[in-house]
C-alpha cells in the first residue's frame, strides 16, 4: 500500500498482535477499521470525544486501502488536540507522526477500566459465550 501522506510505501509491522501499516519515511501509521480499538484496548476505534469538539474537512489525502476514497480530516479542539484522517469507505484511519502518541495519552484519560471491560464482554458475547 502507498502512504497517503508522502506516497512512500507502507510496511506491515506486527505490534501486540495487531498488524499495522507503517510509513518509514514520514512515520505515519495506517489502522484498518477496528484496529485502533484493538491496539489501544478501547471499546471502539475512537473514544467519545464529543461531536462539538470535532471539525471535519476534506484532507486531500486518498485512502491507501480504497484508493478512490478521500480521507476526511477530523480535528478535535483542545483539550483533545488530536487530528485523525478517516476513510468513510472502509473506516480505516491514518495517524500522522505523533498523533498515535496523542491518542495513546487520550485513551488513558478517556476510557476507564469499566468501558474496557465492556468492550471485552461485548467481544465474548459476539463469539457466543
Ligand atoms: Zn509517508
Ligand atoms: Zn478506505
Amino acid at each position: 500500500m502507498k502512504c497517503p501522506h508522502c506516497s512512500g510505501s507502507l510496511s506491515e509491522i506486527d505490534n501486540e498482535g495487531v498488524s499495522l501499516d507503517f510509513c518509514r519515511a514520514c512515520k505515519g501509521i495506517w489502522f484498518d477499521s477496528g484496529e485502533v480499538g484493538q491496539y489501544f484496548e478501547l471499546s471502539r476505534d475512537l473514544p467519545e470525544l464529543g461531536e462539538e469538539n470535532r471539525e471535519e474537512r476534506p484532507s486531500g489525502l486518498s485512502c491507501p486501502r480504497c484508493s478512490d476514497s478521500e480521507l476526511t480530516q477530523m480535528r478535535y479542539s483542545p483539550p483533545y488536540a488530536l487530528i485523525v484522517d478517516q476513510c468513510s469507505g472502509c473506516g480505516g484511519m491514518w495517524f500522522d507522526k505523533g498523533e498515535v502518541q496523542t491518542l495513546h495519552e487520550l485513551s488513558a484519560l478517556l476510557e476507564d477500566p469499566r468501558s474496557r471491560f465492556a468492550g471485552v464482554a461485548e467481544k465474548l458475547k459476539s463469539r457466543g459465550y
